[in-house]
């Protein structure tokens, strides 16, 4: 039997009720994409439901259980009546030169890049230039995004209880001429941070799915209101997970 059909047999056993349309809790067999597609399955109801991430022999950074494992958590969802653990989400809002207002929303992050020709574009924070910006792309992150994408940037591993969002440059180009800031910067949660491209088409990514952008006017970063919901009662030591999933066993490397 898969663990999809295991896990199945195990909640009807103990009462639990299917509803794919309006769960409370949303389990997800794979590894910590699976679980960014449920997110985003269920982002309309974001703020009404909680995740559990089953990990089969993925990273699974956020996935707090192994298959072998799955008789344990559904006890524990059984009897568990813990507040669940609540972490940031990025809101994205493009505007455009015609006047439409698109909304997003990350677990991990969003990314401007261009693949071929830099990227030139203004950095505002709140409605203060930053700097102005000229290479591969930028990318902003949650604290959750931050052990993903904006990890392999050179940006910090942020505890996801902390409401932050942090940007990374991809490849800015920096000499006499064109100056960046080139460190990764963390904003705090009253803060926002807009990207003003000049350029008329470029990929904007959101948890890595590509959308292209024709004649965006700005791009405004935020901490979402809303937050993505856990259910605590797994392995949530978040510095445990880092050195397992990034250092591994220290033992071995003695
Ligand atoms: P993907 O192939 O689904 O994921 C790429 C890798 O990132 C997988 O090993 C995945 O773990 C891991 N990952 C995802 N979210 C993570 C998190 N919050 N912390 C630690 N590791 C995480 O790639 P995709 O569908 O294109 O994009 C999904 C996400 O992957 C993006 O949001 C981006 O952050 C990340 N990504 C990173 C890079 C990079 O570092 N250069 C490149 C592409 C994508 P699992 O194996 O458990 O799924």
């Amino acid at each position: 039997m898969c663990i999809r059909d295991r896990l199945k047999k195990l909640l009807q056993e103990k009462g639990f009720i299917f509803d794919a349309r309006y769960p409370d809790v949303v389990i997800t067999v794979g590894g910590d994409g699976t679980l960014i597609n449920a997110f985003h399955r269920y982002e309309n109801q974001v703020d009404s439901v909680r995740f559990i991430g089953i990990h089969t022999g993925h990273l699974g950074f956020y996935t707090d259980w192994r298959n072998y494992d799955i008789e344990k958590m559904v006890d524990a969802l059984a009897v568990t009546k813990g507040e669940p653990a609540k972490y940031p989400l990025l809101e994205i809002k493009m505007l455009t030169e015609s006047g439409e207002t698109h909304y997003h929303l990350a677990v991990n992050e969003s990314a401007v890049k261009r693949v071929s020709h830099t990227l030139v574009a203004d950095v505002y924070i709140n409605d203060q230039l930053f700097e102005n910006f000229r290479g591969d792309g930028l990318c902003v992150s949650t604290p959750t995004g931050s052990t993903a994408y904006g990890k392999s940037l050179g940006g910090a591993v942020i505890h996801p209880r902390l409401k932050a969002l942090q940007m990374t440059e991809i490849a800015s180009i920096n000499n006499r001429v064109f100056r960046t800031l080139s460190s990764p910067i963390v904003i705090a949660p009253d803060q926002w941070i807009s990207i003003v491209p000049n350029a008329d088409h470029f990929v904007m990514t959101v948890d890595g799915a590509r959308i292209d952008v024709r004649n965006a006017k700005k791009i405004e970063y935020r901490i979402s209101r809303h937050s993505i919901q856990f259910d605590q009662f797994g392995h949530h030591h978040f510095w445990s997970r880092v050195q397992n999933a990034f250092i591994g066993d220290n033992e071995k490397n003695d």
